[in-house]
């Protein structure tokens, strides 16, 4: 899906070492949740390419981190993951798309917010 290649990140690891790497990659999360909360505040094209921009950034460190950390332990995760998913929608779990999320508390929907939704990329909203 992503283009991310391993040797630039174990150089990457290498030469900057396993710790700096796992304080950028909490540095970069926390700016990806910061712009997630700015593009649910007030969506505009700027929030949706700074969204795009940590998406990238967390992509990137999370890869570095399961080198680091698990390699096969993640990759496990992720079918252990991936598999409950699939058993959700099996079983009638929520799909919204287009931007609309159900606010499960409250029961009601928040309306989609830019033009930049497309029909392509369903959300999952699993319970
Ligand atoms: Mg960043």
């Amino acid at each position: 899906m992503f283009k991310i290649d391993p040797d630039i990140l174990v150089q990457v690891i290498c030469r900057f070492g396993q710790d700096l790497q796992i304080r950028k990659a909490q540095e970069e999360c926390q700016e990806l949740i910061e712009t997630l909360r700015d593009h649910l505040r007030r969506p505009t094209a700027e929030t949706i390419d700074h969204v795009a921009e940590e998406i990238a950034d967390v992509l990137i460190m999370t890869h570095q981190l399961a080198m680091i950390f698990s390699p096969s332990g993640v990759h496990h995760q992720v079918d252990k993951k991936m598999r409950r998913l699939k058993g959700c929608l099996a079983l009638g779990g929520e799909v919204q798309i287009n931007g609309k999320m159900k606010d499960e508390g409250a029961g009601h929907e928040i309306s989609g917010h830019h033009e930049h939704s497309r029909g392509d990329s369903p959300r999952l909203s699993p319970r």
